[in-house]
Protein backbone atom coordinates (compact mmCIF):
# COMPACT_ATOMS: atom_id res chain seq x y z
CA UNK A 1 0.00 0.00 0.00
CA UNK A 2 1.21 3.25 -0.79
CA UNK A 3 1.94 6.00 1.83
CA UNK A 4 -1.24 8.28 2.16
CA UNK A 5 -0.77 11.58 0.10
CA UNK A 6 -3.09 13.19 2.34
CA UNK A 7 -5.07 12.98 5.68
CA UNK A 8 -8.15 14.46 7.30
CA UNK A 9 -5.46 15.28 10.06
CA UNK A 10 -3.57 17.88 8.31
CA UNK A 11 -5.31 20.60 5.88
CA UNK A 12 -3.77 18.36 2.58
CA UNK A 13 -7.49 17.30 1.33
CA UNK A 14 -8.33 21.08 1.61
CA UNK A 15 -6.63 20.41 -2.43
CA UNK A 16 -9.29 18.55 -2.57
CA UNK A 17 -11.76 20.52 -1.92
CA UNK A 18 -10.59 22.89 -4.63
CA UNK A 19 -11.09 20.34 -7.01
CA UNK A 20 -14.90 20.09 -6.64
CA UNK A 21 -16.23 23.52 -7.71
CA UNK A 22 -20.02 22.78 -5.97
CA UNK A 23 -18.19 22.17 -2.20
CA UNK A 24 -17.35 25.95 -1.87
CA UNK A 25 -21.16 27.04 -2.43
CA UNK A 26 -23.14 27.49 1.08
CA UNK A 27 -26.43 26.02 1.40
CA UNK A 28 -29.30 27.61 3.14
CA UNK A 29 -26.29 30.87 3.86
CA UNK A 30 -24.28 27.47 5.87
CA UNK A 31 -21.03 25.95 5.01
CA UNK A 32 -21.90 22.89 3.22
CA UNK A 33 -21.00 19.89 4.41
CA UNK A 34 -21.87 17.40 1.96
CA UNK A 35 -22.24 14.16 3.52
CA UNK A 36 -24.43 12.00 0.82
CA UNK A 37 -21.90 10.41 -1.01
CA UNK A 38 -23.82 6.84 -1.09
CA UNK A 39 -26.03 8.73 -3.13
CA UNK A 40 -23.74 10.37 -5.76
CA UNK A 41 -20.83 11.98 -5.53
CA UNK A 42 -19.78 15.67 -6.71
CA UNK A 43 -17.63 15.88 -9.97
CA UNK A 44 -14.04 17.69 -10.24
CA UNK A 45 -13.44 20.16 -12.21
CA UNK A 46 -11.29 17.67 -14.77
CA UNK A 47 -15.11 15.67 -15.20
CA UNK A 48 -16.63 18.61 -15.28
CA UNK A 49 -14.86 20.17 -18.06
CA UNK A 50 -14.14 16.49 -19.92
CA UNK A 51 -17.53 16.51 -20.62
CA UNK A 52 -18.47 20.33 -21.73
CA UNK A 53 -15.19 19.66 -23.94
CA UNK A 54 -16.15 16.91 -25.71
CA UNK A 55 -19.63 18.92 -26.55
CA UNK A 56 -17.36 21.67 -27.77
CA UNK A 57 -14.55 20.23 -29.85
CA UNK A 58 -15.63 16.48 -30.50
CA UNK A 59 -19.44 15.75 -30.38
CA UNK A 60 -20.43 13.34 -33.34
CA UNK A 61 -21.64 9.86 -33.37
CA UNK A 62 -19.62 6.62 -32.76
CA UNK A 63 -18.76 3.62 -34.66
CA UNK A 64 -20.78 4.42 -37.62
CA UNK A 65 -19.46 7.57 -39.02
CA UNK A 66 -16.79 7.86 -41.60
CA UNK A 67 -15.93 11.36 -41.15
CA UNK A 68 -12.95 12.37 -38.83
CA UNK A 69 -14.86 14.00 -36.22
CA UNK A 70 -17.14 10.18 -35.82
CA UNK A 71 -13.42 8.53 -35.64
CA UNK A 72 -12.54 10.95 -33.25
CA UNK A 73 -15.77 10.53 -31.16
CA UNK A 74 -15.24 6.87 -31.52
CA UNK A 75 -11.28 6.53 -30.22
CA UNK A 76 -12.32 9.08 -27.01
CA UNK A 77 -15.38 6.35 -25.99
CA UNK A 78 -13.15 3.88 -26.61
CA UNK A 79 -10.33 5.19 -24.12
CA UNK A 80 -13.10 5.19 -21.63
CA UNK A 81 -13.60 1.52 -22.00
CA UNK A 82 -10.06 1.02 -21.19
CA UNK A 83 -9.82 2.88 -18.50
CA UNK A 84 -12.46 1.14 -16.94
CA UNK A 85 -10.67 -2.05 -17.78
CA UNK A 86 -7.67 -0.53 -16.06
CA UNK A 87 -9.82 0.94 -12.84
CA UNK A 88 -11.01 -3.01 -12.47
CA UNK A 89 -7.87 -4.88 -13.77
CA UNK A 90 -10.23 -6.64 -16.25
CA UNK A 91 -7.90 -8.97 -18.51
CA UNK A 92 -9.52 -7.32 -21.78
CA UNK A 93 -11.71 -4.22 -22.85
CA UNK A 94 -14.12 -6.40 -24.61
CA UNK A 95 -14.92 -7.57 -20.75
CA UNK A 96 -16.34 -4.08 -20.37
CA UNK A 97 -20.06 -3.06 -21.18
CA UNK A 98 -21.19 0.59 -20.85
CA UNK A 99 -24.27 0.51 -19.56
CA UNK A 100 -26.41 3.31 -17.80
CA UNK A 101 -25.20 2.44 -14.73
CA UNK A 102 -25.48 -0.51 -11.64
CA UNK A 103 -29.01 -0.65 -12.53
CA UNK A 104 -28.90 -1.75 -15.79
CA UNK A 105 -25.61 -3.25 -15.60
CA UNK A 106 -27.30 -6.05 -12.93
CA UNK A 107 -30.35 -5.98 -15.57
CA UNK A 108 -28.74 -6.72 -18.17
CA UNK A 109 -27.56 -10.01 -16.49
CA UNK A 110 -30.86 -10.93 -15.34
CA UNK A 111 -32.67 -10.95 -18.71
CA UNK A 112 -29.75 -11.95 -21.05
CA UNK A 113 -28.26 -14.78 -18.58
CA UNK A 114 -31.35 -15.39 -16.48
CA UNK A 115 -33.91 -15.79 -19.18
CA UNK A 116 -32.18 -18.09 -21.74
CA UNK A 117 -30.31 -20.35 -18.72
CA UNK A 118 -32.43 -20.75 -16.27
CA UNK A 119 -34.90 -22.92 -15.75
CA UNK A 120 -38.04 -24.34 -12.98
CA UNK A 121 -36.10 -25.11 -9.62
CA UNK A 122 -33.14 -23.29 -9.98
CA UNK A 123 -31.96 -21.32 -7.49
CA UNK A 124 -30.12 -17.41 -7.00
CA UNK A 125 -28.96 -16.50 -4.05
CA UNK A 126 -28.99 -13.04 -2.73
CA UNK A 127 -28.05 -11.50 0.50
CA UNK A 128 -30.66 -10.02 3.20
CA UNK A 129 -28.61 -6.09 2.75
CA UNK A 130 -28.76 -6.28 -1.05
CA UNK A 131 -29.86 -2.67 -2.62
CA UNK A 132 -33.29 -2.92 -4.20
CA UNK A 133 -31.72 -3.15 -7.69
CA UNK A 134 -29.81 -6.63 -6.89
CA UNK A 135 -33.54 -7.97 -5.46
CA UNK A 136 -35.94 -6.88 -8.02
CA UNK A 137 -34.05 -7.93 -11.46
CA UNK A 138 -33.52 -11.31 -9.87
CA UNK A 139 -37.14 -11.23 -8.56
CA UNK A 140 -38.46 -10.96 -12.37
CA UNK A 141 -36.70 -13.42 -13.98
CA UNK A 142 -37.33 -15.71 -10.55
CA UNK A 143 -41.35 -14.83 -12.07
CA UNK A 144 -40.12 -15.52 -15.45
CA UNK A 145 -38.33 -18.83 -15.29
CA UNK A 146 -39.80 -20.54 -12.06
CA UNK A 147 -36.43 -20.01 -10.52
CA UNK A 148 -36.14 -19.80 -6.52
CA UNK A 149 -34.53 -16.82 -4.75
CA UNK A 150 -32.77 -17.81 -1.65
CA UNK A 151 -31.56 -15.04 1.10
CA UNK A 152 -28.24 -15.20 2.92
CA UNK A 153 -29.38 -13.63 6.57
CA UNK A 154 -27.75 -10.49 8.15
CA UNK A 155 -25.87 -10.81 11.50
CA UNK A 156 -26.71 -8.64 14.27
CA UNK A 157 -23.30 -6.37 13.32
CA UNK A 158 -24.25 -6.03 9.94
CA UNK A 159 -22.13 -8.87 8.70
CA UNK A 160 -23.29 -11.37 6.77
CA UNK A 161 -23.84 -15.19 8.53
CA UNK A 162 -21.95 -16.86 6.36
CA UNK A 163 -22.23 -20.74 7.50
CA UNK A 164 -25.92 -20.20 6.28
CA UNK A 165 -24.55 -19.36 2.78
CA UNK A 166 -22.75 -22.33 2.89
CA UNK A 167 -25.46 -24.60 3.70
CA UNK A 168 -27.27 -22.63 0.87
CA UNK A 169 -25.11 -23.13 -1.80
CA UNK A 170 -26.55 -26.53 -3.09
CA UNK A 171 -26.59 -28.09 -6.24
CA UNK A 172 -29.45 -25.97 -7.76
CA UNK A 173 -28.04 -23.03 -7.26
CA UNK A 174 -26.50 -20.81 -10.66
CA UNK A 175 -26.03 -17.23 -9.56
CA UNK A 176 -24.56 -15.66 -6.07
CA UNK A 177 -25.50 -11.85 -6.64
CA UNK A 178 -23.87 -10.03 -3.52
CA UNK A 179 -23.22 -6.47 -2.82
CA UNK A 180 -18.88 -5.70 -2.69
CA UNK A 181 -20.37 -2.81 -0.10
CA UNK A 182 -23.69 -2.44 2.02
CA UNK A 183 -25.08 1.10 1.16
CA UNK A 184 -26.96 0.48 3.86
CA UNK A 185 -24.44 -0.40 6.32
CA UNK A 186 -21.38 -0.15 5.14
CA UNK A 187 -20.40 -3.94 5.51
CA UNK A 188 -17.74 -4.72 3.26
CA UNK A 189 -18.14 -8.27 1.98
CA UNK A 190 -15.70 -11.12 1.56
CA UNK A 191 -16.42 -11.28 -2.08
CA UNK A 192 -13.24 -12.85 -2.87
CA UNK A 193 -14.08 -15.45 -0.30
CA UNK A 194 -17.52 -16.13 -1.01
CA UNK A 195 -16.90 -16.21 -5.01
CA UNK A 196 -14.32 -19.18 -4.05
CA UNK A 197 -17.23 -20.73 -2.28
CA UNK A 198 -19.86 -20.24 -5.23
CA UNK A 199 -17.71 -21.31 -7.80
CA UNK A 200 -16.65 -24.89 -5.94
CA UNK A 201 -20.32 -24.96 -6.01
CA UNK A 202 -20.87 -24.22 -9.42
CA UNK A 203 -22.57 -21.01 -9.71
CA UNK A 204 -21.86 -18.11 -11.34
CA UNK A 205 -21.00 -14.57 -8.91
CA UNK A 206 -21.97 -11.21 -9.79
CA UNK A 207 -20.69 -8.74 -7.83
CA UNK A 208 -22.77 -4.93 -6.57
CA UNK A 209 -20.09 -2.62 -6.80
CA UNK A 210 -21.70 0.72 -6.53
CA UNK A 211 -20.72 1.01 -3.24
CA UNK A 212 -16.68 -0.06 -3.62
CA UNK A 213 -16.12 1.56 -6.62
CA UNK A 214 -14.63 4.92 -5.19
CA UNK A 215 -13.37 3.64 -2.09
CA UNK A 216 -10.93 0.99 -3.03
CA UNK A 217 -9.18 -0.82 -5.05
CA UNK A 218 -11.21 -3.32 -7.19
CA UNK A 219 -9.71 -6.01 -8.64
CA UNK A 220 -12.05 -8.30 -10.62
CA UNK A 221 -8.94 -10.73 -11.42
CA UNK A 222 -8.44 -11.33 -7.65
CA UNK A 223 -12.08 -11.61 -6.79
CA UNK A 224 -12.11 -14.23 -9.62
CA UNK A 225 -16.09 -12.95 -10.04
CA UNK A 226 -17.72 -13.58 -13.35
CA UNK A 227 -19.94 -9.83 -13.51
CA UNK A 228 -19.42 -6.38 -11.86
CA UNK A 229 -21.58 -3.80 -11.78
CA UNK A 230 -21.13 -0.13 -11.13
CA UNK A 231 -22.11 3.17 -11.60
CA UNK A 232 -20.20 6.14 -12.68
CA UNK A 233 -21.97 9.23 -10.45
CA UNK A 234 -20.39 7.31 -7.17
CA UNK A 235 -17.12 7.49 -8.69
CA UNK A 236 -17.26 11.31 -9.11
CA UNK A 237 -18.14 10.64 -12.60
CA UNK A 238 -21.21 11.50 -14.40
CA UNK A 239 -24.77 10.44 -14.01
CA UNK A 240 -26.23 7.93 -16.76
CA UNK A 241 -22.98 5.70 -17.38
CA UNK A 242 -21.73 3.27 -15.56
CA UNK A 243 -20.46 -0.36 -16.87
CA UNK A 244 -20.84 -4.19 -16.44
CA UNK A 245 -17.37 -6.27 -16.33
CA UNK A 246 -18.13 -9.55 -17.84
CA UNK A 247 -16.58 -12.33 -18.40
CA UNK A 248 -15.47 -12.77 -22.27
CA UNK A 249 -16.94 -16.58 -22.67
CA UNK A 250 -19.45 -15.61 -20.35
CA UNK A 251 -20.72 -12.50 -22.46
CA UNK A 252 -19.59 -14.36 -25.40
CA UNK A 253 -22.35 -16.68 -24.94
CA UNK A 254 -25.22 -15.14 -23.56
CA UNK A 255 -27.89 -13.54 -26.34
CA UNK A 256 -28.65 -9.85 -26.77
CA UNK A 257 -31.36 -7.93 -24.34
CA UNK A 258 -32.03 -4.91 -26.36
CA UNK A 259 -31.72 -5.04 -30.21
CA UNK A 260 -31.59 -2.12 -32.05
CA UNK A 261 -28.50 0.12 -33.96
CA UNK A 262 -25.00 -0.87 -33.15
CA UNK A 263 -25.27 -4.51 -31.92
CA UNK A 264 -25.54 -6.12 -35.18
CA UNK A 265 -23.83 -7.61 -37.66
CA UNK A 266 -26.52 -8.07 -40.82
CA UNK A 267 -30.14 -7.74 -40.62
CA UNK A 268 -33.03 -9.42 -42.63
CA UNK A 269 -36.32 -9.81 -42.38
CA UNK A 270 -35.15 -13.62 -42.04
CA UNK A 271 -32.27 -13.15 -39.73
CA UNK A 272 -30.23 -11.21 -37.97
CA UNK A 273 -26.54 -11.64 -36.77
CA UNK A 274 -25.23 -9.73 -33.81
CA UNK A 275 -22.28 -7.84 -33.58
CA UNK A 276 -19.54 -9.10 -31.12
CA UNK A 277 -18.98 -8.47 -27.12
CA UNK A 278 -19.41 -5.02 -26.01
CA UNK A 279 -21.30 -4.25 -29.09
CA UNK A 280 -24.29 -6.80 -28.67
CA UNK A 281 -24.92 -5.09 -25.39
CA UNK A 282 -25.01 -2.09 -26.59
CA UNK A 283 -28.00 -1.02 -28.59
CA UNK A 284 -28.05 2.13 -29.55
CA UNK A 285 -26.63 5.51 -29.25
CA UNK A 286 -24.75 5.17 -25.47
CA UNK A 287 -24.09 8.17 -23.14
CA UNK A 288 -20.54 9.14 -25.13
CA UNK A 289 -20.13 12.28 -23.52
CA UNK A 290 -20.90 9.97 -20.01
CA UNK A 291 -18.24 7.92 -20.95
CA UNK A 292 -15.89 10.62 -21.44
CA UNK A 293 -16.64 11.94 -18.25
CA UNK A 294 -16.20 8.46 -16.52
CA UNK A 295 -12.90 8.10 -18.19
CA UNK A 296 -11.74 11.72 -16.68
CA UNK A 297 -12.89 10.29 -13.12
CA UNK A 298 -10.84 7.14 -13.05
CA UNK A 299 -7.80 9.41 -14.10
CA UNK A 300 -8.73 11.61 -11.07
CA UNK A 301 -9.28 8.87 -8.87
CA UNK A 302 -6.30 6.93 -9.90
CA UNK A 303 -3.84 9.68 -9.34
CA UNK A 304 -5.09 10.18 -6.26
CA UNK A 305 -4.35 6.04 -5.62
CA UNK A 306 -7.49 4.17 -4.46
CA UNK A 307 -5.58 3.05 -1.35
CA UNK A 308 -4.70 6.82 -0.52
CA UNK A 309 -8.64 7.34 -0.86
CA UNK A 310 -9.37 4.47 1.16
CA UNK A 311 -7.39 5.30 4.01
CA UNK A 312 -8.56 9.04 4.31
CA UNK A 313 -12.00 7.67 4.49
CA UNK A 314 -11.09 5.12 6.96
CA UNK A 315 -9.51 7.63 9.42
CA UNK A 316 -12.63 9.37 8.78
CA UNK A 317 -14.99 6.59 9.78
CA UNK A 318 -13.04 5.92 12.92
CA UNK A 319 -12.95 9.46 13.44
CA UNK A 320 -16.90 9.91 12.63
CA UNK A 321 -17.77 6.28 14.81
CA UNK A 322 -16.14 7.27 18.30
CA UNK A 323 -18.29 11.21 17.97
CA UNK A 324 -21.29 9.54 17.15
CA UNK A 325 -20.57 7.32 19.73
CA UNK A 326 -20.62 10.00 22.26
CA UNK A 327 -23.97 10.84 21.74
CA UNK A 328 -27.14 9.76 23.87
CA UNK A 329 -29.82 7.97 22.56
CA UNK A 330 -28.14 7.28 18.95
CA UNK A 331 -27.62 3.75 17.99
CA UNK A 332 -25.26 2.95 15.16
CA UNK A 333 -26.72 0.32 12.76
CA UNK A 334 -24.12 -1.98 10.82
CA UNK A 335 -21.15 -2.52 12.96
CA UNK A 336 -18.98 -5.16 11.33
CA UNK A 337 -15.57 -4.82 11.35
CA UNK A 338 -14.63 -4.15 7.77
CA UNK A 339 -17.35 -1.28 6.64
CA UNK A 340 -16.47 1.21 4.03
CA UNK A 341 -16.92 5.01 4.78
CA UNK A 342 -21.25 4.48 5.63
CA UNK A 343 -22.40 5.78 9.18
CA UNK A 344 -25.95 4.74 9.39
CA UNK A 345 -27.61 5.63 12.52
CA UNK A 346 -30.94 6.20 14.69
CA UNK A 347 -31.57 8.43 16.96
CA UNK A 348 -34.23 7.69 20.03
CA UNK A 349 -37.50 10.11 19.90
CA UNK A 350 -36.50 11.56 16.33
CA UNK A 351 -37.89 10.19 12.79
CA UNK A 352 -34.69 9.60 10.38
CA UNK A 353 -36.92 12.10 8.15
CA UNK A 354 -37.15 14.93 10.67
CA UNK A 355 -33.40 14.97 11.36
CA UNK A 356 -32.55 14.83 7.71
CA UNK A 357 -34.83 17.84 7.90
CA UNK A 358 -32.80 19.83 10.49
CA UNK A 359 -28.97 18.86 9.29
CA UNK A 360 -30.70 20.27 6.20
CA UNK A 361 -31.23 23.79 7.92
CA UNK A 362 -27.32 23.65 9.17
CA UNK A 363 -26.07 23.27 6.19
CA UNK A 364 -25.61 19.35 6.81
CA UNK A 365 -26.49 16.84 3.95
CA UNK A 366 -27.34 13.44 4.32
CA UNK A 367 -29.99 10.69 3.60
CA UNK A 368 -33.10 9.37 5.35
CA UNK A 369 -34.71 6.63 4.71
CA UNK A 370 -34.85 2.99 3.71
CA UNK A 371 -31.78 3.92 1.21
CA UNK A 372 -33.53 1.39 -1.19
CA UNK A 373 -32.77 -1.36 0.95
CA UNK A 374 -36.18 -2.50 2.78
CA UNK A 375 -35.21 -5.91 3.83
CA UNK A 376 -32.48 -4.94 5.65
CA UNK A 377 -34.45 -2.17 7.50
CA UNK A 378 -37.36 -4.74 8.08
CA UNK A 379 -34.49 -7.61 9.39
CA UNK A 380 -33.51 -4.50 12.37
CA UNK A 381 -37.03 -3.65 13.13
CA UNK A 382 -36.65 -0.03 11.59
CA UNK A 383 -37.86 2.06 9.00
CA UNK A 384 -35.26 3.35 7.92
CA UNK A 385 -31.83 5.12 9.21
CA UNK A 386 -30.28 8.56 9.14
CA UNK A 387 -26.76 7.97 6.98
CA UNK A 388 -24.20 9.94 6.74
CA UNK A 389 -21.93 8.65 3.94
CA UNK A 390 -17.80 9.60 3.02
CA UNK A 391 -15.81 10.32 0.12
CA UNK A 392 -12.39 11.61 -0.32
CA UNK A 393 -13.10 15.35 -0.27
CA UNK A 394 -14.84 15.29 3.20
CA UNK A 395 -12.95 16.16 7.02
CA UNK A 396 -13.28 16.40 10.17
CA UNK A 397 -14.97 19.31 9.99
CA UNK A 398 -17.83 18.10 8.15
CA UNK A 399 -17.85 15.61 10.90
CA UNK A 400 -18.03 18.41 13.42
CA UNK A 401 -20.60 20.18 11.52
CA UNK A 402 -22.91 16.73 11.45
CA UNK A 403 -22.51 16.23 15.38
CA UNK A 404 -23.27 19.93 16.15
CA UNK A 405 -26.64 19.70 13.77
CA UNK A 406 -27.43 16.56 15.50
CA UNK A 407 -27.33 18.54 18.90
CA UNK A 408 -29.47 21.20 17.52
CA UNK A 409 -32.15 18.57 16.40
CA UNK A 410 -31.95 16.50 19.93
CA UNK A 411 -32.51 20.03 21.55
CA UNK A 412 -35.44 20.67 18.94
CA UNK A 413 -36.97 17.75 20.33
CA UNK A 414 -36.53 18.13 23.70
CA UNK A 415 -34.05 15.04 23.71
CA UNK A 416 -31.22 16.58 26.46
CA UNK A 417 -27.81 15.61 25.77
N1 LIG B 1 -26.44 -1.08 -5.53
C1 LIG B 1 -26.05 -0.37 -4.47
C2 LIG B 1 -25.36 -1.07 -3.34
C3 LIG B 1 -26.28 1.00 -4.43
O1 LIG B 1 -25.91 1.71 -3.38
C4 LIG B 1 -26.93 1.63 -5.53
C5 LIG B 1 -27.24 3.11 -5.53
N2 LIG B 1 -27.69 3.62 -4.33
C6 LIG B 1 -27.32 0.83 -6.60
C7 LIG B 1 -27.05 -0.52 -6.58
C8 LIG B 1 -28.00 1.41 -7.80
O2 LIG B 1 -27.17 2.29 -8.46
P1 LIG B 1 -27.72 3.20 -9.67
O3 LIG B 1 -28.95 3.87 -9.16
O4 LIG B 1 -26.61 4.15 -9.93
O5 LIG B 1 -28.01 2.27 -10.80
Amino acid sequence: MNAPVFSFTDNLDMGRVADFPILSRPVRDKRLAYLDNGATTQKPQSVIEAESKFYLQSNANIHRGVHWLSQHATDLYEEGREQVRLLLNAANSKEVVFTRGTTEAINLVAYSWGRSCLKAGDEIIVSGLEHHSNIVPWQLVCEQTGAVLKVVPVNEDGTLDLSVYKQLLGPRVRMVAIAHVSNALGTINPVVEMTRLAHAAGALVLVDGAQAIAHQVVDVQEIGCDFYAFSGHKLYGPTGIGALYGRYDLLQSMPPWQGGGDMIRTVSFEHTTYAEVPQKFEAGTPNIAGAIGLAAAIRYVRDIGLDNIAAHEHALLVYGTEALQTIPGLRIIGTAPRKAGILSFVIDGIHPHDLGTILDMEGVAIRAGHHCAMPVMTRFGIPGTARASLALYNSREDIEALVSAIGVAQKLFGVER
